[in-house]
């Protein structure tokens, strides 16, 4: 069935024809900073008073400003998406399908400027922001091949009655995405509901409302009908538990931190006065990643997977290693090894909207929560690289290692969500694993190491939703390695999946005696 599916090939940006393409994009963008969004309500853009600034993490320059939606727009985006859904949810798959495909090629057609805007608005390099691009075509290209099959219904033994069995859609989503991939997980999430046949409200991030509005206005110009994709940003605070709790919100689907998620699922799980069904909450939250390095594993490249899985994006990846444990006799030689890489992160890294390999932390509430654990670390163990950090120009903070950091210390269990990596020393692989497993998170994970017997050990025993050997923790691919974490980390949805789509459908078994 995933026969014919490809997955989207990634920008080389020292190709000159695509980095004039990218500093023509960025030029572009130029013009464009300070311009107000409107909401998206059924396809009438509305402008209201209350704004969300959106500034660039870089330079704390203003990029626009999102009109901020209030609880009486998001009812009236809820009803319109209600009303919509009802032709919506009748609307053949295929001509379902067909709108996600042209969507596709319009993020193709558009993916520089695209590329430009999350730079700009997420901080992340040109590089992650097209690796992200790649991830959201992934997602929208998987989604319309397996929508294709589950519409033949499910497989049923022959009888002589006339029995068939379909999936059918559910509903209004709430989509509520984090700020960290703008596009893929946002895109993901929003297509994922449109493509089953549901409608839509897209609550996005605050910190990120220019992507996410740049690709409402793409799904409405592939031909996904008016008031199926509503796009209201707003605080979470002001109308996050109002469209969670809103009696006609069918689902909520939410990537995010693990405080949010366990609201949402709780605010969910109440029902509301004329609520005919119990919600539906696919809830991927935070993680406290780990990589295991045992005695017998490469370090040199252990090192570097752990550096680049700590480090890069400035390790505000839900996969990013926060937590190296390591085995006493190679533990000085994984330190040093990974103070070099991370020396090196360091030496080439940016200001601006540059293509280096590191730059800034979304804001100001993360540079002050992460400076916040670097000073910490500085009790909890001792830092051999970084620990400096600087808000002068943008939230830039230098990637810090810490050693000789005990396993039940704060920077060891809590997800931090930036460049602070802490290292542990373990006398055992069994020790190790024991470690690995301590937190409430279990997200990504990975060991590095050369002995089968711990490998077959790792695999049974590491509780991880996404569990890597001898490669780094980040850069899951589509239908390569289907993403979502276990117990606090998740729902584990597994994105990208045919499984994943059907969180949002229904089984609807149809007999008819014929007789
Ligand atoms: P966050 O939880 O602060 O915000 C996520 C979204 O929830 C935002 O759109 C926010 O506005 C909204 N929100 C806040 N309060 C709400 C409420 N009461 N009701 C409804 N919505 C509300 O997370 P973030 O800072 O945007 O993202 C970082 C977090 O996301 C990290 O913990 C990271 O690990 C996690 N993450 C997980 C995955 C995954 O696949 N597991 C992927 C990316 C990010």
């Amino acid at each position: 069935m995933i026969k014919g599916f490809k997955n989207a090939v990634e920008l080389d940006f020292s190709v000159e024809e695509n980095r004039l393409k990218m500093e023509e994009a960025f030029r572009q963008v130029e013009a464009e900073k300070g311009k107000v969004y409107p909401l998206i309500i059924g396809g009438e853009k509305i402008e209201t008073e209350k704004k969300i600034t959106s500034l660039s993490p870089a330079t704390k320059e203003v990029l626009g400003y999102a009109s901020s939606c209030s609880r009486e727009l998001a009812d009236k985006a809820i009803q319109t998406a209600d009303e919509a859904f009802l032709t919506w949810s009748r609307t053949p798959a295929e001509e379902r399908i067909r709108c996600l495909k042209r969507l596709a090629r319009l993020v193709e057609q558009n993916r520089f400027i695209l590329d430009a805007w999350n730079v700009e608005e997420s901080g992340k390099n040109w590089g992650e922001a097209d690796g992200e691009l790649c991830e959201a075509l992934d997602f929208f290209n998987s989604y319309a091949m397996h929508m294709a099959n589950l519409d033949k219904g499910l497989e049923l033994i022959p009888t002589d009655e006339y029995t068939k069995c379909i999936y059918i859609p559910i509903g209004v989503g709430a989509i509520i995405p984090p700020w960290n991939f703008p596009l893929s997980i946002c895109g993901g999430m929003i297509t994922s509901a449109l493509v089953t046949g549901n409608t839509v409200i897209c609550k996005p991030s605050s910190d990120t409302p220019i992507v996410a509005y740049k690709f409402v206005e793409l799904c409405l110009k592939a031909g996904f009908p008016e008031g199926t994709v509503n796009y209201i940003p707003g605080a979470g605070s002001e109308i996050g538990d109002y469209i969670v709790e809103h009696p006609r919100t069918r689902f909520i689907n939410f990537t995010g931190s693990k405080a949010v998620g366990c609201r949402i699922n709780e605010n969910a799980a109440k029902v509301a006065e004329g609520q005919k069904w119990l919600k539906r909450v696919v809830a991927e939250m935070g993680g406290k990643n780990a990589i295991i390095v045992d005695s017998s594993a490469d370090i040199k490249k252990a090192a570097e997977g752990i550096a680049s899985s700590a480090f890069t994006f400035q390790g505000q990846k839900c996969s990013a290693c926060s937590r190296a444990l390591v085995m006493a006799d190679v533990y000085d030689e994984l330190v040093d090894e990974v103070v070099k890489c991370a020396k090196n992160l360091k030496e080439n890294q940016g200001s601006g909207a540059s293509n280096a390999p590191m730059g800034p932390v979304i804001n100001k509430g993360a540079y002050d929560s992460i400076t916040g654990y670097i000073e910490v670390a500085r009790k909890e163990g001792t830092i051999v690289y970084g620990g400096t950090y600087s808000d002068e120009t943008g939230y830039y903070i230098d990637p810090t290692v810490v050693r000789d950091v005990d396993k039940d210390a704060r920077i060891a269990n809590e997800e931090i969500f930036g460049p602070v990596l802490a290292i542990v020393k373990v006398n055992s692989f069994d020790e190790a694993l024991e470690i690995a497993n301590q937190t409430e998170y279990g997200l990504t994970g990975s060991v590095y190491s050369e002995t089968r017997e711990n490998i077959q050990k790792a695999k049974v025993e590491f509780q991880v939703g996404n569990l890597y050997f001898n490669r780094k923790s980040t850069a899951a691919v589509v239908l390569q390695h289907p993403f979502g974490g276990f117990n606090m980390s998740g729902t584990d949805a597994k994105t990208g999946t045919s499984d994943y789509l059907t969180n949002f459908l229904n089984l609807k078994s149809i007999t008819e005696d014929l007789n």
